[in-house]
């Protein structure tokens, strides 16, 4: 099962993804994670030094960079049959370039869970949490990125009727029971 988690920062992606890759057993995959490990140096660095000027902003890693890393990670031997993607797709070129990988591995995403969640809330959440992104000037950004290019990869998966709202002002053992009615209802788990 390929599953996509999306919402903006602070939205609780991360922290739900966490819980259903132990609920489910299909690995996370989470570029956001990858990235701050690149940058921190634990990966091969040549990346590190580029994606850390877009990070470090609050900006987004050019699509071709992120798109090959993906690639890389879906190729790992766990993720034949599934994966829990979060932070990917943020853009419609991501969201169409995945479509395309799936098809050749014959398969394709089964859904997307949007966790709303209003911006205050949000913000009060990122500056709790105190990740190095999240100083107020860089979430400000993140949220700029998020409206203009994040935005219409959800107008695109609720075209094609793949799209789930769960509601992420909920406390986070809420926001799990739903998701998990929400794969239950549409038998991609079991009852
Ligand atoms: P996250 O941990 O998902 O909040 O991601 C942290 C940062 O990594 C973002 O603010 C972006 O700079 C970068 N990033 C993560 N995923 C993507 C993506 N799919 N496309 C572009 N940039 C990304």
């Amino acid at each position: 099962m390929f599953l996509v988690i999306m919402g903006p920062p602070g939205s609780g992606k991360g922290t739900q993804s966490e819980r259903l890759e132990e609920k489910i057993g299909i690995p996370h995959i989470s570029t956001g994670k990858i990235f701050r490990e690149i940058i921190k140096g634990k990966r091969e660095s040549d990346l590190g030094k580029k994606v850390k000027e877009y990070v470090e902003r609050g900006k987004l890693v050019p699509d071709e960079l992120v798109i090959r890393l993906l690639k890389k990670e879906l190729k790992k031997d766990g993720c034949k049959h599934g994966a829990l993607l979060d932070g990917f797709p943020r853009t419609l070129k991501q969201a169409k370039t995945l479509d395309k990988i799936l098809e050749k591995m014959e398969t394709k995403i089964n859904l997307v869970l949007k966790l709303e969640i209003n911006q205050e809330t949000a913000v009060k959440r990122l500056l709790q949490r105190g990740r190095e992104d999240d100083t107020e000037e860089k979430i400000k950004r993140r949220f700029e990125e998020y409206e203009a290019k994040t935005k219409p990869v959800l107008d695109y998966y609720r075209e094609k009727e793949k799209l789930i709202k769960i509601n992420g002002e909920q406390s986070r053992d809420e926001v799990f029971e739903d998701i998990i009615s929400a794969l239950k209802e549409r038998a991609l788990l079991e009852q």
